[in-house]
Order: C-alpha cells, then structure tokens, then sequence
C-alpha cells in the first residue's frame, strides 16, 4: 500500500453506476504526504509543526504513540505545486466496484474538481497546460492595468491644466 495526496469532489460520480465519490480521489502525481485539497484549495501543502511538550500531553495524556506534529494553516510555498493543469487521479467506485480514472483540474494554482472521469479507463497523463495561455492573460491584465493608470494621468493633466 502506497501513500497518496487526496483530492475531494463531493460531485464527483461513477459514470458507469452512478453512484457518488464520496471517498478522495488519489494521486501519487506530487510527493504523497497526505496532503487533501478539496475544491477551491490552494494546491500547495501545508507546513507542519511540532505540537509543544504542554499541549500534548493535554491532548493525549501520556499516550506514548499520540501524534508529535500537526498540519499548520501556512503553506510551504508561495507557489503551487502546478499553476494551471490536469493532475491524474484514481480511486474505485465503491458501489459497482469499477476502477475509476480521472483527472483533478487545477488553474490558477487551485483544485477546481474531478473532470474526465472513465471507468476501467487507461491511466491518465499527468497535463501542464500551455504557458502561453497564461502569459497571454498576464499580458491583457497588464495592458488593462496600463490604460487605466494613462486613463488616471489624463485626469489628472485636465486638472493641472485647469488650475491654471
Ligand atoms: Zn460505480
């Protein structure tokens, strides 16, 4: 049994039954800690931290095999771990047992949900979408932000010039 990275999609259904995921979807696409993104999550893992010596022992007494650490709410990395793509992910249907192949949808560095699902299917690419597509919608924000800071010093030229 191997480790995963989870993602979950409470849409997410068989196509062949049906039936609901309700389970979470696994990848081994990234570095498998365990990590679990539902939709609209930052695809980044979280940073973890030792639980102080105090707490634990108010947490758990003196269970020797409680947990040293736990998942903090900061990230990593400023950056995800794939900016725009499909992850592969699998799980089987719990209903009519099919194995299931998917893909996680991820833009803008966020799980967006469980597309492309196939039963008894082939294993699916791991896809980095074109970085063009995003150069090109940096470029039109940019090119927005430009014309509405030349726009802002028009007005303010027509001001000036009115003072006078
Ligand atoms: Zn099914």
């Amino acid at each position: 049994m191997g480790l995963y990275d989870r993602f979950y999609d409470e849409d997410s259904k068989c196509p062949k039954c049906n039936a609901k995921i309700k389970t979470e979807w696994q990848t081994e696409q990234f570095e498998c800690l365990l990590e679990s993104w539902k939709k609209g999550d930052f695809v980044q893992y979280h940073k973890w931290e030792l639980i102080p010596e105090k707490e634990r022992k108010k947490l758990y007494g003196d269970m020797k095999l409680g947990p040293s650490s736990r998942r903090t709410n900061q990230y990593l990395s400023d950056a995800p771990l794939l900016l725009n793509g499909k992850v592969p992910v699998r799980i089987s249907c719990k209903k009519c047992k099919s194995s299931l192949e998917a893909y996680a949808k991820v833009v803008a560095g966020k799980f967006m949900g469980i597309i492309e699902i196939e039963a008894d299917g082939e294993e699916k690419e791991f896809v980095i979408f074109r970085p063009e597509t995003t150069a090109k919608s940096l470029r039109k924000e940019f090119a927005n932000r430009l014309s509405h800071l030349q726009e802002s010093c028009e007005h303010e030229n027509t001001k000036w010039m009115n003072i006078e």
